[in-house]
């Protein structure tokens, strides 16, 4: 059996691996280690179930071997083996690499993210080495054979000797490079290092001779010596039993991982046996990440399948609105080997992926219910993601999300839910209310809250920009509709109702004389019903709220968005008499304050006012005047 050629699709696949300037080439051992798991998983099986064969737990493991002289790494298995056929079927062939079909062609170039989300198997080898030799016995086979690559080339396969079952697969690594240093993977902490990231959850034992040193008797001197070491844990924290388990099992889990440098809030081990069967373990951080609100950001769950990690963030196993939470997925219900647009794809991830936004959810609502602190504490640091879960995709998260909610309110002075809002509404109230500010201090003096706080009614204060985009998509809660303090119609049938529309007709030509003067600034101007003891305020009427035209035109593609202002005056305040007397008397002088009054409701509104300097001359003239 002299040389062979690779076919087309696997000797490109090949120079890719071998070209490969991916930085993570340490992934070649997994797989490499998840293949062996595959062999010995299959011998298992046969030895389960084929009473002619009899072996015991310690016939499977897996063993590496470095050395150093010849610069080689040799991984064995006790696997089911493969005789000649097998190996040319197998390694000349990498039957699932139709993923690469997927890919346009200059995608393929720097095969950066085929090799870096998966790995391609047994071809990963050749990242790190220039020649591969595997020499391997089968299951029931006498003669054993080794294949042996230089490159893409071609590979030979010729009879070998080997004594016992399984596979050998002995790495030649390649010269180090001033980008590559190929000599780590010979370094007995590296390798442990890469198991431990990689295949601590391994069902096999991973050997490898380590150094350790001990004192010779009768001697201060400490001498090497070398000793068989099983270097993975086997049996992973999400298999094992959750009474087994302490929260700080699941804190030091959460380091070892480097989920984050934080204690975790809360944790959520998960076991579910249904249409698809998942482990998982999830983790609620306490402090945001610095780039949580930042396009660095990435969201993501790590993925493994029966123990072997396939995937460091998987982003659609969890939903952008909860996408703080850390943790990983394992299933033996997914393939190892797929591709990763297959992935995406996979009905079985938007399976569990829904199954978890359903768990997260009813863990935050129990945090939210027997740990009201550590919910807040929670809220503070990721209550606008939830926010932004409402309204983004026009609201398709709403109603997952809208009892996990809290804000401010003004009469418990601390945050509440809409759920604890609503249940406190006396019973003529229509409406739940909101007003919006820079901070609670602000709006606590917002001239515009005076009608409806004097009411009685509970205002929640919406401090966040998101706030009132979001409540508009969310709409109601429990049928009960949001209304800004600021909208025209407020729902309350009071005197004061009737006296300022009847007051607004009576002043009809003052105000159309003013509303001149402010012509391209307000639309309108009215006898305020909602103030009580300030002089003045601005409102909206329509859709956009002066809030949102804050934040639409603060936004990087400026919409140069405006909102109908309406300037009100408040018909008790002493200054409504000096308006009308100047109306009557001195025009210039009804201008001037016109301009000042305007300006002040801008002021209070948190706007700019639009010329500072004719703004306080204007002050200056009444100043002059008065003195
Ligand atoms: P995959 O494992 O994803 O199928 P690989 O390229 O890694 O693809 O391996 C191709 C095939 O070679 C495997 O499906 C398996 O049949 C065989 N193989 C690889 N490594 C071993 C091994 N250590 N023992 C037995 N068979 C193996």
């Amino acid at each position: 059996m002299g040389k062979r050629k690779f076919k087309a699709e696997s000797k490109r696949l090949l120079e890719l691996m071998i070209n490969s300037i991916y930085s993570q080439k340490e992934v070649f051992l997994r797989e490499l280690i998840s293949n062996a798991s595959d062999a010995i998983d299959k011998i298992y099986y046969k030895a389960l179930t084929d009473e002619n064969l009899t072996f015991n737990q310690s016939d499977y493991f897996i063993k590496l071997d470095a050395d150093k002289d010849s610069r080689t790494l040799k991984i064995a298995d006790t696997g089911i083996g493969m005789t000649g056929e097998e190996l040319e079927k197998n390694l000349g062939t990498i039957a699932k690499s139709g993923s690469l079909s997927f890919k346009t062609e200059n995608e393929i170039k720097d095969g950066h993210d085929i090799i870096g989300q998966f790995g391609v198997g047994f071809y990963a080898a050749f990242m790190v080495a220039d020649t591969v030799t595997v020499v391997s016995k089968a299951l029931g086979s006498e003669q054993a054979f080794k294949w042996e690559s230089t490159g893409s080339e071609g590979y030979t396969i010729e009879p070998a000797e080997k004594e016992t079952v399984g596979t050998e697969i002995t790495l030649k690594l390649k010269e180090n490079t001033k980008d590559d240093n190929y000599d780590e993977y010979l370094e007995e902490y590296r390798l442990k290092e890469i198991i431990k990231k990689y295949s601590d959850f391994i069902r096999y034992p991973i050997k490898m001779e380590v150094t350790k040193s001990k004192k010779e008797d009768d001697s201060d001197e400490y001498v090497d010596y070398k000793e068989e070491e099983t270097i993975n844990s086997m049996v992973p924290i999400w298999k094992k039993n959750k009474s087994e388990l302490t929260d700080e099992d699941y804190e030091n889990f959460y380091r070892e991982k480097r989920y984050g440098f934080d204690t975790p809030l809360k944790h959520i081990h998960l076991s579910v046996d249904g249409n698809i069967r998942y482990n998982a373990i999830l983790f609620i951080p306490e402090n945001r990440p610095f780039d949580y609100y930042s396009q660095d950001y990435e969201k993501g769950l790590e993925l493994y399948s029966s123990g072997v990690l396939i995937m460091e963030k998987c982003a659609d196993l969890i939903p952008d609105h909860f996408s703080f939470v850390k943790g990983l997925v394992d299933s033996e219900d997914l393939s190892l080997n797929i591709s990763r647009e297959m992935l995406q794809h996979d009905r079985q991830l938007k399976l569990i992926e829904k199954n978890i936004n359903k768990k997260i959810k009813q863990q935050l609502l129990s945090l939210q219910r027997d740990d009201r602190e550590k919910y807040e504490q929670f809220f503070q640091a990721f209550g606008r993601q939830l926010k932004f879960g409402v309204y983004n995709e026009f609201g398709a998260n709403k109603d997952t999300l809208k009892d996990l909610l809290l804000f401010y309110s003004s009469k418990e002075k601390k945050l509440v839910t809409l759920a604890e809002y609503v249940s406190r509404m006396p019973e003529d109230q229509k409406y739940i209310y909101y007003a919006t500010g820079e901070s609670i201090d602000r709006i606590d003096k917002l001239p515009q809250t005076e009608l409806v706080a004097d009411k009685g009614y509970e205002i929640l204060y919406f401090t966040e920009e998101i706030d009132e985009f979001a409540i508009r998509v969310l709409m109601n809660y429990e049928e009960k509709e949001f209304k800004s303090v600021s909208s025209n119609d407020l729902g309350i049938d009071t005197e004061e109702e009737k006296v300022s529309e009847q007051e607004t007709e009576e002043n009809k030509e003052l105000f159309d004389y003013m509303k001149e003067k402010l012509t391209g600034k307000v639309k309108e101007i009215r006898v305020s019903k909602r103030l009580k003891s300030h002089p003045v305020c601005l409102t909206a009427d329509g859709e956009i709220s002066i809030e949102m035209e804050k934040v639409i035109n603060a936004m990087p593609d400026n919409q140069h968005v405006k909102a109908d202002k309406v300037l009100e005056i408040n018909p008790n305040h002493e200054v409504f008499q000096t308006l009308k007397e100047s109306f009557e008397n001195d025009k210039e002088k009804l201008d001037l304050y016109t301009n000042i009054l305007f300006n002040q409701a801008l002021l209070i509104e948190g706007l700019p006012v639009e010329d500072p300097v004719e703004f306080t001359n204007n002050m200056c003239k009444v100043m002059v005047a008065q003195s």
